[in-house]
């Protein structure tokens, strides 16, 4: 809790520097290690890592690139995937998972999202497949799994590949299974703010197949089979040896970290029950949330917004526009009304401060503070 200038504690939505002194000590050890072998990208510690989480993930590879959204760009040309074809993503996501599709030459094109869980609506995909169709690129959002088993069945059924957009997910359960080793490939970013996050950009693609798995080798690094071979055009997107260090030791706070979440999730929801103006998140049958972000809905949200700002409480909204309204993506001629459940939820949510360091007595500060709004 910091003071206010009124003198009245506050909470930020994020409190990064917390997290930083959670693990200090380990961090260190880790980084000497790395300046000490003198090997800076794409080494062992590099090598290490990719192990580790994929196995968290239940995947049989990972494979390390600069950030989530190249993560996702390589692994639609993993897939072959370029001009002329068309990925189905939702409207409400990090504008980097329509910039990825785009970097891989390929058109988005948005299904419309389901409105309780907000994430890609099974049925809506179906409407949007045409023969262009390559690939489903459903987005794990705020960390709670996407309705995977009809996806991956209209996936079958169209034989189209389905990616995973599980950055805000690690450590995310659909039916007991780890997002992110369930679709042909997942895609993890580890910016700082994630779940699991490094203290720069970072990014991992996991895929069970071999072959998908030694396209990405190749296009994160010039195509190159080995030095000065290239066999495909590639990129250069590596992740570094320092980052690949601090997240090794950061993986082992993982779970302990989405216990926390979970914990702070669930005193928000008990203490917010009431409050029947406001909707709350929460686990589904088929899956278990990890609060990357803990999203309420009102449709009072800009005066919400404005009470708690008052009262010291940070709060931002992820996302305020579906992608397809954004100036930048006009040209794709997708309009107003094209996807109205994203449209509305994108007018009524809100997330609150949920971090690992967040305290308890923080939490209530939140709660009392939305307690004391009256909707109109
Ligand atoms: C953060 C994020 C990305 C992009 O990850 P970067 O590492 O920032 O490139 C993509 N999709 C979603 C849903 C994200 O939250």
């Amino acid at each position: 809790m910091s003071p206010t200038q009124a003198g009245h504690p506050s909470v930020p939505f994020l409190d990064l520097a917390a997290g930083v002194a959670a693990t200090r000590t380990e961090v260190q050890a880790a980084i000497d290690r790395v300046l000490t072998r003198g090997w800076f990208v794409l080494g062992p510690e590099v090598d290490a890592f990719e192990q580790a989480f994929a196995a968290y993930v239940g995947a049989r590879h990972g494979v390390g690139v600069a950030s989530g959204t190249d993560a996702l760009h390589l692994a639609l040309r993993a897939c072959g995937i370029g001009p002329g074809d068309e990925v189905i993503t939702v409207p409400n996501t990090a504008v980097a998972t329509v910039a990825a599709i785009e970097m891989a030459g390929a058109r988005p094109v948005f299904a419309d999202i389901d409105p309780i869980t907000m994430n890609m609506a099974p049925a809506s995909a179906a409407a949007a497949i045409t023969p262009h169709t390559k690939a489903l690129l459903p987005v794990h959002l705020y960390g709670q799994t996407a309705d995977l088993h009809p996806l991956l069945e209209l996936a079958r059924d169209h034989g189209l590949r389905l990616i995973e957009d599980a950055c805000q997910a690690h450590g995310a359960l659909h039916r007991g299974r780890p997002v992110g080793g369930i679709g042909d490939i997942g895609c993890f970013s580890f910016y700082p703010t994630k779940n699991l996050g490094g203290y720069g950009d970072g990014g991992m693609a996991v895929t069970s197949d071999p072959h998908l798995a030694e396209r990405l080798r190749l296009l994160r690094a010039y195509g190159w089979a080995e030095r000065d071979r290239s066999v495909i055009r590639g990129v250069n997107s590596r992740l570094d040896e320092l980052q690949a260090a601090i997240l090794r030791v950061k993986l082992t706070h993982l779970d302990t970290w989405t216990t926390v979440r979970r914990a702070l999730a669930s005193r928000y929801q008990n203490a917010l029950a009431t409050a029947g103006w406001l909707t709350l998140p929460g686990d589904i049958s088929y899956g278990r949330h990890v609060y990357h972000l803990f999203v309420v809905r009102t449709t009072q949200r800009d005066a919400f917004r404005q009470h708690l700002a008052e009262r010291g409480i940070g709060t931002l909204v992820h996302y305020p526009t579906p992608i397809y309204l954004q100036d930048a993506y006009r040209d794709l001629g997708v309009t107003q009304g094209a996807c109205p459940i994203a449209e509305q939820a994108a007018a009524q949510i809100v997330s609150l401060p949920l971090h690992p360091h967040l305290s308890e007595a923080e939490v209530d500060l939140v709660t009392e503070a939305v307690l004391a709004f009256t909707p109109a």
